[in-house]
């Protein structure tokens, strides 16, 4: 492992810090987790929403959208390495994120890697300046671990799909104007075999979208149902049938995605535990020393997945950990943070921001400990394919996916 930059990335780390402290807002002491328990929720979420566009167009313009991407669709042709220095400089300031994480960080990248030319053409450069917001449509009520196993209709008729059935927990649909959706096109084969991948004009008729009311007490996320949508051929991604190769990309780019959050963890809840004067008491001090070290522990994790790509090798195995790792340590903060604040930490006043925010982050804990494969699947892949371990046991293995029991 090498902690140090090397000159080459230095320089970009300079560039980018040099272009961040002029364009972005400097980060605050006020400057906590936004969103949600507050009526004025979808007012805040608007508000976001247009920043973030803001924001994205920003970047688009001075070329730091789409670090990765090639330059022919907007991007700045450059390495993952170059990606994660810029990320980690801009965590240090005020910038909003999380708006265009289903279209830049999973929809292009699959689009790029399994679109043709003219999907290429029409719909990546919308995305990066953040003109488009995209969301994800592919968990179900029956399909959400075994996603494989989903049920949503696609049958052909002439140069268009008409696409029946329903989708859950679809985040940001209803300020999306484009989805990434998988739909069963032949039933007739085992179940990885018969789903195609489809881009969707979410104001396309026949789709309603109902919001569901989380603990948070906010609706990040939505139930979605389609009834005869009629999305033309050219929107297949892929080949028809053939859209599992597709969704192993955009859950890759997911899982790397939600494992890369961070930011200064461990320095917001060190100042928390301070003002409600908790460093002198040792059992805070100890909750304290274990989230240090979870904290600790994560960025050489990411350290040893950052050498691998300076070196020019992929990451190994550690980067499969890391979303595990990020996912026990939103627990553990969000519980320690609530527990330092005493009875505090049950209220939700409108006039204290952090407050809020550890409340907000005991009760949203659950987003990443299931959201992009739950901490048990991630359990099952690291077992498998990394410590390998026997498979888990897979009856429908085979199977022609209409005679499996419903
Ligand atoms: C914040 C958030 C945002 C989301 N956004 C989206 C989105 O935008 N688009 C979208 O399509 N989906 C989205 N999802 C859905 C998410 O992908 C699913 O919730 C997730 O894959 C789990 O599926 P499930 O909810 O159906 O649970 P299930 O798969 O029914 O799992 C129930 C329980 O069984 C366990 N389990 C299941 N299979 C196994 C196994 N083989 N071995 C051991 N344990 C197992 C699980 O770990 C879990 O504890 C989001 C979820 C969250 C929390």
């Amino acid at each position: 492992m090498n902690f140090d930059d090397t000159p080459e990335e230095a320089a970009y780390r300079a560039e980018a810090r040099a272009w961040l402290e002029q364009h972005a807002r400097p980060r605050g002491e006020d400057t906590h987790q936004r969103g949600g328990l507050s009526d004025a929720y979808s007012e805040e979420e608007a508000h976001h929403v247009k920043e973030a566009k803001e924001w994205q167009a920003t970047l688009a313009d001075h070329g730091w959208a789409g670090i990765t991407w090639p330059e022919e669709y907007g991007g700045r042709g450059g390495t993952s390495l170059q990606q994660r220095v810029f990320l980690q400089e801009q965590a240090k300031f005020d910038a909003p994120a999380g708006v265009f994480a289903q279209g830049i960080g999973m929809a292009g990248p699959t689009i790029i890697a399994h679109g043709t030319e003219q999907q290429k053409e029409r719909f990546l450069r919308p995305m990066l300046r953040g003109d488009e917001v995209w969301c994800q449509l592919f968990s179900e009520p029956g399909a959400g671990s075994d996603l494989a196993g989903l049920q949503t209709r696609a049958i052909r008729d002439g140069d268009e799909f008409v696409v029946n059935g329903q989708k859950v927990w679809t985040s940001s649909a209803h300020y999306s104007d484009w989805g990434i959706l998988l739909a069963r096109t032949d039933p007739d084969v085992p179940k990885h075999r018969g789903i195609t991948y489809f881009l969707l004009d979410m104001r396309s008729p026949g789709i309603e979208i109902r919001p569901i009311k989380q603990i948070t007490g906010t609706a990040h996320f939505n139930e979605v149902f389609l009834t005869d949508v009629r999305i033309p051929a050219e929107n297949v991604v892929g080949e028809v049938n053939g859209g599992w190769a597709c969704t192993m990309t955009t859950l890759t780019n997911e899982r790397t995605l939600i494992a890369g959050g961070g930011g200064d963890t461990f320095g917001e809840l060190l100042s928390f535990a301070r003002r409600f004067g908790g460093t002198d008491d040792p059992v805070v001090r100890q909750a304290l020393a274990s989230v240090y070290m979870r904290v600790e522990v994560l960025k050489y994790l990411g350290w040893r997945s950052q050498t691998a790509l300076s070196q020019g090798r992929p990451p190994g195995p550690e980067s499969s950990v890391a979303k595990l790792g990020y996912s026990a340590l939103l627990e553990q903060l969000g519980d320690v943070g609530v527990a330092i604040a005493g009875p505090y930490g049950t209220l939700l006043p409108d006039n204290d921001d952090e407050l809020r925010s550890w409340n907000q982050r005991l009760l949203n804990q659950w987003s990443a400990r299931i959201g992009g494969g739950t901490d048990q699947v991630q359990r099952n892949i690291i077992g498998e394919r990394v410590l390998g371990l026997p498979g888990d046991v897979r009856v429908d293995k085979g199977v022609p996916f209409n005679q499996l029991p419903k």
